[in-house]
Parts: C-alpha cells; structure tokens; sequence
C-alpha cells in the first residue's frame, strides 16, 4: 500500500515538476526540488554590479565608482529608484516568458528567490506601507488567466510580512504590446492606462510598485505618476528582469 502511494506521490511530484529542466530539456538531477537542471539554475544570478543606482541598468567598470548612469540622467522618473533582481538574459529571459506567457508556474519559485534577495537588499523594509503589482488590463487578465507582477508581489508580501493593495491600481485601456516600441512610444502608449479606484488610500503612503520586468520603465513610471498624483509620498519600483 505504502509503496503505491510513494508511486503515485512520485507520478504527481513529476507532474508538477517535468522530468526535463524547464530551459534546455536537459535531464534534472533526480529528486531535484528545481524546475531547471544544475548548470541552468547556476546561470541564474543577480544583476551584476555596477549597476546605475536609479535605474538599475547594469554598465561595464570597477564595483564601488559613481554609480549613476547616462541613459537615465536625463529621465524624468516618478519614482525614486528601480530595483531589479536580474538581467532580462539567457535562462531569466526564458523562464520569465514562459512564467508569464505559458503558465510554467513551476518557474516563478526559481526567480522569486533571487526577486526577494534584491528586495531585501536594496529595499529599507521598515519604511514602506505597501506593495502595489502593475495591474493587467481585464481581458488580459482572463486571457492569461494570472497577473505574474501579482504572483511576485503576493510573494514577496508573504515573506516580508508587507501589505499588498492589489485591487485599487487598475488598468483602465488595454495597450498595445510595448516590445515593439521605441522608449518615447512606449511611454506614450501606457500614458492614462492606470487609474486608482480609491485614491486616498495611497494618502501619504510609501509605495512599492511590482512588475516582472523593466525596460524602459515606461509601465511602471506611469503607475508611480498615477499613485503620486493620489498623494503617495514616495515610489520605488521592484521588478524580476531587468531588460
Ligand atoms: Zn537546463
Ligand atoms: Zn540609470
């Protein structure tokens, strides 16, 4: 009897976690409580410093210079600072589009990890009030049938024992898919997208907003305005890739 369910625990066990790493099908390590092969996990590393405090975007030097970089000098950003746990590259890239596109949710703990070391890290915990994920446009929501910046952020809430206002930020018009877009369309495309349902809930709070990946910043600045103009006192962005 015994034996029959340690099988059937095993064909379940399998069925959540296939038998091939996620990223390069190679065999995983049997047992492995990991979605990806050894060398794939490996490659999974936070952002390489330096990298330009504000924005995130990692540039080639020695650790411990000024870190502010060019592409962001000239940005008007409403926010503080975005904090991002990886470069949007190789096995990252591959398991957050998977995670958001093809519903590998057996992916999302591989990241989450190094998602919660950055936040940790970067982040003075005891002064923010609360984490806001970017919000999906309805249909999409539907459609995906889950909010991967809400997975993270539900994540990171539990572990840090922070409050999550997940409904209040929502998406009023649906966009377009920003990858196409250069950074001034991309910013005009998002530009009105978010409402807040009841504003002063964000009254004087310190925010911290959550998305899967940053590129341009153009979606997530775009919610820190929205949440600023509702009286937020600060905004931070956190997100898992940085693009
Ligand atoms: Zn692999
Ligand atoms: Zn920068």
């Amino acid at each position: 009897m015994l034996g029959a369910i340690q099988e059937w625990a095993k064909v379940a066990l399998e069925l959540v976690y296939p038998a091939d790493c996620a990223v390069c099908k190679a065999t995983r390590e049997p047992g492995s409580r990991s979605a990806l092969c050894g060398k794939c996990r490996e490659e999974l590393r936070p952002l390489p410093r330096p990298f330009c405090e504000r924005c995130s975007l990692p540039f080639a030097g020695q650790a411990g210079e000024p870190v502010r970089c060019s592409h962001c000098a000239d940005k008007v950003f409403h926010f503080e600072k975005a904090v991002c746990a990886c470069r949007l590259t190789g096995v990252a890239r591959e398991c957050i589009h998977r995670f958001k596109y093809n519903g590998a949710l057996w992916l999302g703990p591989e990241l989450a990890e190094l998602f919660v070391a950055a936040a940790r890290e970067r982040i003075e915990w005891a002064k923010v009030d609360c984490v806001v994920p970017v919000p999906l446009f309805p249909a999409r929501a539907r459609e995906r049938q889950f909010n991967q910046a809400e997975w993270f952020a539900r994540r990171l809430a539990r572990t840090l024992s922070a409050n999550m206002i997940a409904n209040n930020l929502r998406r009023i018009r649906d966009t377009a898919t920003q990858a196409f877009l250069n950074a001034a369309e991309r910013a005009q495309n998002v530009r009105g997208a978010f409402a807040a349902r009841r504003p002063e809930v964000f009254m004087k709070s310190r925010v911290v907003v959550v998305d899967d990946v940053f590129t341009t910043g153009a979606t997530t600045n775009e919610c820190a305005r929205v949440l600023r103009s509702a009286g937020a006192e600060s905004v931070m962005v956190l997100t898992v890739g940085r693009g």
